[in-house]
């Protein structure tokens, strides 16, 4: 298996190389050649635990990698005590009957950026020794929230790597600020930018890309990585995921083997819904993508018209994570559905740096809606579905799942599709937000973290993950802030180079 990049299909590079550099050198991203198709393996992968699948899925994309590479990995990454066991689990709604949760957030983080961002440091360590590489990797994240911790955890003291995170001073909920800003590990720093996600994920990219940086990089013996969701190495993760719950599916729920399932995703960046579109192309039945949006609902407006258009006002909403209006892996999607049509993903990416907004015309448009449904919801809206969840299905959900189950709902009343199971990812666990989750249940939560958490365990009479309650005695490491433009003086002062 080679790798192209969108912007780029002259490019041949082995797995390792693209995922010891992040993103393609022109600002493409990076992209198998083909999709491997798996439909005669279905039936045999079935029966396979969690770590096994993995090791299958993986074993066709990172062909430069060894069996026994790719088993120390996986090993590595999804041991059953950082997950509590089973690192991802179906939870059954019991008044609707098609649909089920599929949990992500067992890991060390609370989010399902744990997925990726536990084996990624693996994949980059194998990587870079893969490519010659004796230089540390200074692996560079935007955030906004879930992805910032979980790198930060996946990479702490990680031998040849640094992580540097940047978020959005107002952009993230106390309790990922607090995780952050308490991380532990001599490899790490975090700082926040005076600005929205979008401009902490701009400044990173400006520096991944800037020759200068690279440059003073280079003399000092290191070189930039990405953890964000455009490298490679998380989106692999997340393919497996889907395969697993629809076996899952079919072990549980009595679907056969081949029957078609929904997926319904709180989308962000793009990159998990973005995970299951290639299980799809890999002969999962996959039938309809439910791509949620909260108020920021640039995808719901693009999936409905075929026009990208980021000139809008942005919210800063009650699911963080999903406050984006640069999605980056659409156009992973758009490149697949164009035909691979890199001078058309060239010119669209181009103009939306440009002008802020691109159309990518009736052919792709509808091969889009064919396979995407578009919907949003906003907090208030969010806020009633975790009430309704938890009263009527005795679950306690996050503000992402919330978005995720209330544009299912929508997807259900205007399309009567209410019979074809459906997957619908959870992505946090309900105490990562829960100022917004209490403030739901019953009129004013206060704003001590703690004290929400403690009074959401009494309400539902679950237990808060002890990696939250935990947090309450760490003392705080970090706590920087920094103009946007100010990020690459940041990253050389934290690495030590600030004089080359
Ligand atoms: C990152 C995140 C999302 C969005 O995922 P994308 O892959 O960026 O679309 C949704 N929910 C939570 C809790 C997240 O952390």
């Amino acid at each position: 298996m080679r790798y192209k990049s969108t912007r780029n299909t002259d490019l041949r590079l082995e797995a390792s190389q693209v995922i010891a550099q992040g993103i393609s050198r022109e600002g493409g991203l990076f992209v198998p050649e083909f999709l491997p198709g798996v439909g005669d393996k279905l039936a045999g992968w079935s029966g396979l635990g969690y770590q096994e699948l993995a090791q299958e899925i993986f074993r066709l994309f990172l062909t430069d990698f060894s069996s026994e590479e790719i088993a120390s990995c996986v090993e590595k990454a999804y041991r059953p005590e950082k997950f509590g066991g089973s690192p991802v689990r179906l939870r059954r709604f019991t008044a609707s009957g098609a649909c089920r949760l599929l949990e992500l957030w067992h890991g060390p983080t609370c989010a399902f950026k744990d997925m990726a961002l536990q084996v990624l440091p693996h994949f980059l360590t194998v990587s870079l020794e893969k490519t010659g590489q004796n230089r540390e990797a200074v692996i560079l994240a935007a955030t906004s929230g879930d992805t910032g911790k979980a790198a930060l955890e996946g990479f702490k003291d990680v031998p040849g790597t640094r992580v540097i995170v940047f978020y959005p001073q107002d952009g993230v909920s106390p309790m990922q600020k607090r995780q952050m800003a308490t991380q532990e590990g001599k490899n790490v720093a975090v700082c926040a930018i005076d600005g929205n996600f979008d401009d902490a994920q701009a400044a990173v990219k400006r520096i991944f890309t800037d020759p200068a940086m690279n440059a003073a990089l280079d003399k000092g013996g290191m070189m930039f990585s990405s953890a964000n969701s455009i490298n490679w190495g998380r989106l692999l993760p997340q393919i497996v995921y889907y395969f697993y719950a629809y076996f899952q599916l079919c072990g549980q729920d009595g679907l056969s083997l081949g029957e078609p399932m929904n997926v319904a995703v709180p989308t962000g960046n793009f990159g998990n819904i973005l995970a299951a579109y290639y299980a799809r192309s890999m002969g999962l039945p996959i039938k309809k993508f439910i791509c949620a949006s909260n108020a920021n609902r640039v995808l719901t407006d693009f999936i409905r018209t075929g026009i990208y258009d980021r000139r809008r006002e942005f919210f800063a909403t009650s699911s963080p994570s999903m406050d984006i209006l640069v999605s980056s892996n659409l156009e992973r999607l758009l490149y697949a559905l164009s035909g691979q049509d890199s001078a058309a993903l060239a010119g669209w990416m181009e103009a939306l740096a440009q002008n802020g907004w691109y159309d990518v015309g009736g052919e792709v448009r509808e091969k889009v809606q064919d396979l995407f449904y578009g919907g949003f919801c906003d907090d208030a809206a969010t806020a009633r579905t975790v009430r309704d969840t938890w009263r009527v299905e005795g679950c306690l959900c996050d503000t992402h799942t919330a978005v995720a189950l209330d544009v299912y709902r929508q997807y259900v009343e205007e399309t009567g599709d209410g019979d074809t199971p459906t997957v619908i990812a959870s992505t946090a666990s309900p105490y990562k937000f829960a100022a917004d989750v209490l403030g739901a249940l019953e009129p004013a939560g206060g704003t001590d973290e703690f004290q929400n958490i403690a009074r959401l365990e009494e309400l539902s009479g679950t237990r808060a993950p002890a990696q939250l309650t935990a947090l309450k005695d760490k003392p705080v490491r970090f706590q920087d802030t920094v103009a946007k433009d100010q990020a690459s003086a940041y990253v050389l002062a934290s690495l030590n180079l600030s004089g080359i």
